[in-house]
């Protein structure tokens, strides 16, 4: 009986450890049928929700993707923070969320090639007077996880209760609005189109970081990365990028 009950164990560890290590290829999205992307769709323009659908730059890469593949598109919506660990368990095939191609997640997930240049900027209440270099001594709005709260709390010493975190850039916008915070630092599209939509909220238009965003698979998963790095090539070569970046920038504002 204990025999019995041993090997049970063994064969359900067995099971969940290869559940654990399941690895979306290029071979096993084809037999699905679909291509999983995890993303934050509060990141307008590269992804948003627009009439009950998830739309964006990142989505037009991934639907380009997809039909590279020959496959279908499915897009799950989940805190930011939690994408790079979900890609790294292998749920969904890859996450592409304008992520940051930063080495501490370069140890959880791989990058594709890098399609977008970005950076930190700061966005403050109107005619409020506030610069960039006070920002050590403000209390400031971020996305939780993001280059956002590294910029504050890495490399600028900033005490925990100077860097609030939410859950969406939207939602720190609206406590700027409220004056609960002096400023909101998220990446420059999304801060441009989220200035655009408030009359009463102003960009400072200092690049404060400089970054370079990449899609991020499971480590060790090469076919789907190279079929994902031969499709943002092509969209790349084919100045295919740009045009979804101002499609959507137009949608936003
Ligand atoms: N580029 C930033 C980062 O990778 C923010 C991404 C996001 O909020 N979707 O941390």
């Amino acid at each position: 009986m204990k025999r019995i009950l041993a090997l049970a164990l063994a064969v359900l560890m067995v099971l969940s450890l290869a559940g654990c290590k399941k690895t979306p290829t290029v071979e096993q999205i084809q037999k699905d049928g679909k291509l999983v992307m995890l993303t934050n769709a509060a990141f307008p323009p590269f992804e948003y929700v627009e009439n009950n659908e998830f739309v964006g730059v990142d989505v037009d890469i991934a639907n380009e993707i997809a039909k590279d593949l020959g496959v279908e598109l499915e897009v799950v919506n989940m805190d930011f923070d939690g994408i790079i660990d979900a890609v790294k368990s292998g749920k969904g095939s890859f996450g592409a969320a304008g992520i940051t191609i930063k080495p501490d997640r370069q140890e959880k997930v791989d990058f594709s090639i890098e399609y977008v240049t970005s950076s930190q900027y700061l966005i403050i209440q109107k005619d409020s007077g506030i610069t960039a270099d006070q920002i050590p001594d403000l209390t400031i709005g971020v996305q939780a996880g993001t280059t956002g709260e590294f910029f504050c709390v890495d490399d600028n010493g900033m005490a925990e209760d100077q860097v609030k975190k939410y859950k969406t850039a939207l939602e720190a916008a609206n406590d700027l609005k409220n004056g609960r915070i002096d400023g909101v630092i998220i990446d420059q599209l999304p801060a441009e189109s989220i200035v655009a939509q408030n009359d009463d909220l102003e960009l400072i238009a200092e690049p404060l970081t400089e970054e370079k965003y990449a899609i991020a698979v499971q480590k060790g998963n090469d076919t789907l990365l190279e079929a994902i790095n031969a499709t943002l090539q092509r969209l790349m070569d084919e100045g295919k990028i740009d045009e979804y970046v101002l499609n959507h920038m137009g949608a936003a504002a």
